[in-house]
């Protein structure tokens, strides 16, 4: 059984004061049950990482491929870990749409974020043309096909359908079970047994009032949480319903 985690992507949002925040999670929070991770911008991540306490980890949205040099504006994932971080968020569909990150490039930057010792939390999603289309589980196949790492044990999925990312709109039961079926069969292709500890989490318009019925699919092991994981008091809510 993979643990369970409820992850917070921050996204471009929050400024120092913002991490009061943490403090009112962490009183929030019961000492044990799932994970908790919040990725903040880079900016804030060494000062998170200090205040957090060990309840709460902290973690990126992002790393370079490379560990040091001329890459100007980007950071490594040594320099990630050295802040404080245990995960990294690789392959969002807002970094593949922004910075035209491709299957290879986020593979490359997993396996930068493994060689030092950070959880890669690898994203895939279709868009709603490929959805529409009839093609959302082979485009997401064909996406963990090209981006998953070597290393089974520092690993998380977040499938996030594009369409239902900030928009209110979530897939069906059935349609988050058959993705999560296809992408836990496909890590137990490549990777065997140790495919049942990769913790595969969902990601798109999760709120406290669909948080349990979303957790309650077969294969989910979490959230990753964009706008509901800004507040405390929500993503905390969250939490409870995981
Ligand atoms: P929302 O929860 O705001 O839909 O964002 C989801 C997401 O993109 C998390 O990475």
């Amino acid at each position: 059984m993979a643990r369970k985690l409820a992850a917070g992507n921050w996204k471009m949002n929050g400024l120092a004061a913002d991490l009061a925040e943490i403090d009112r999670l962490g009183a929030m929070l019961p000492d044990s049950g799932c994970d908790v991770l919040i990725c903040p911008p880079a900016t804030l991540v060494a000062r998170m990482a200090e205040r957090a306490g060990a309840r709460i980890l902290v973690g990126g949205q992002d790393c370079h491929a490379a560990s040091s040099g001329a890459h100007t504006g980007d950071i490594s994932a040594a320099m990630l870990r050295d802040a404080g971080a245990s995960h990294v968020i690789l392959g969002h569909s807002e970094r593949r749409a922004d910075h035209a990150e491709t299957d290879a490039a986020v593979r490359s930057k997993a396996l930068a974020a493994q060689a030092e010792g950070l959880v890669a939390i690898v994203c895939v999603g279709e868009t709603e043309a490929q959805r529409d289309a009839g093609r959302a589980v082979e485009v997401i196949a064909s996406q963990l096909e090209g981006a998953l790492p070597d290393d089974p044990a520092l690993l998380v999925i977040a499938y996030e359908p594009v369409w239902a990312i900030g928009t209110g709109r979530t897939p069906t039961e059935a349609e988050v079970a058959q993705v999560h079926s296809m992408m836990r069969a496909t890590l137990a292709r490549r990777f065997g047994a140790a495919a049942d500890g990769v913790p595969l989490l969902y990601g798109g318009s999760v709120k406290p009032a669909n948080a349990a019925q979303i957790f309650a699919i077969a294969d989910v092991d979490g959230a990753l949480v964009g706008g509901a994981s800004l507040k405390a008091d929500e993503f905390g809510a969250i939490v409870s319903a995981l």
